[in-house]
């Protein structure tokens, strides 16, 4: 398969945020995010087999641990990406999947906790998401919404409801966009809609979600590789 890197650092924007983490980046992305942080995914990497990528795995978190495998677009590269998971999945290590949920789900492993984010209108790719996949998801999974406006607030705030997410999902994921231009000091400041706004509205309207921060942005600077 085609990866961009292989790395350990901390898990920044589910559930497991917070935690060690090591992640396997693969190349490649068939969509065009607006406030995408991952363009240089886009093309290059090199060429590894599913033994070389378990193998650095395994130095980089010996015994089992949290991985994420992510992308660019993983599934893209399902041939490889799907017995990949299942060899780390039979390692006893918890796999998370970063996807865009534009890709069929129906192949995943079922212990693999899916993490999918579903395209709101300003993000450029509006109306990407699979709706056959709502029928993929499980109580370990989580879905995630980046949102840049009052528009995308709504959008998914609706859609949540539409289809009784939080009911269908471990957790619903509500992130305000980070700026792709922050650096230096980074604060709240550098999220294209206000936390504290997006906060107020949530409670407004008693959505079943939980807000996001990625806190990897606030601990590194973005346009930092390999964190
Ligand atoms: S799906 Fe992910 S990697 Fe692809 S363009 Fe959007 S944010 Fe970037």
């Amino acid at each position: 398969m085609q990866i961009t890197e292989i790395y350990k650092s901390i898990q920044g924007e589910s559930t497991h945020a917070g935690l060690p983490c090591v992640f396997v980046r693969l190349t490649g992305c068939n969509l065009r995010c607006s406030w995408c942080d991952s363009e240089y995914t886009f093309s290059g990497g090199h060429r590894q087999t599913v033994e070389e990528v378990v193998a650095e795995v395994e130095r980089l978190s010996p015994g089992a641990g949290l991985v994420e495998i992510t992308g660019g677009e993983p599934l893209l590269q399902d041939r490889a990406v799907v017995p990949l998971m299942q060899r780390l999945l039979d390692a006893d290590y918890t796999v998370l999947l970063e996807t865009s949920g534009e890709r069929p789900l129906g192949r995943v492993p079922p212990g693999v906790i899916k993490i999918v984010d579903v395209k709101c209108p300003n993000s450029g790719e509006p109306d990407t998401f699979r709706i056959e996949n709502l029928d993929a998801l499980t109580p370990r999974d989580e879905v995630k919404f980046v949102l840049s406006d009052r528009c995308d607030y709504e959008f998914a705030r609706d859609f949540v409801a539409q289809h009784r997410l939080d009911q269908r999902v471990h957790a619903v994921l509500f992130s305000p966009a980070f700026s792709k231009e922050a650096g230096g000091a980074r604060d709240a400041s550098c999220c294209l809609l206000d936390p504290r706004e997006l906060a107020e509205w949530m409670l407004a309207d008693e959505v079943p979600a939980r807000l996001g921060l990625q806190i990897h942005k606030f601990v590194w600077d973005p346009a930092m590789r390999g964190v």
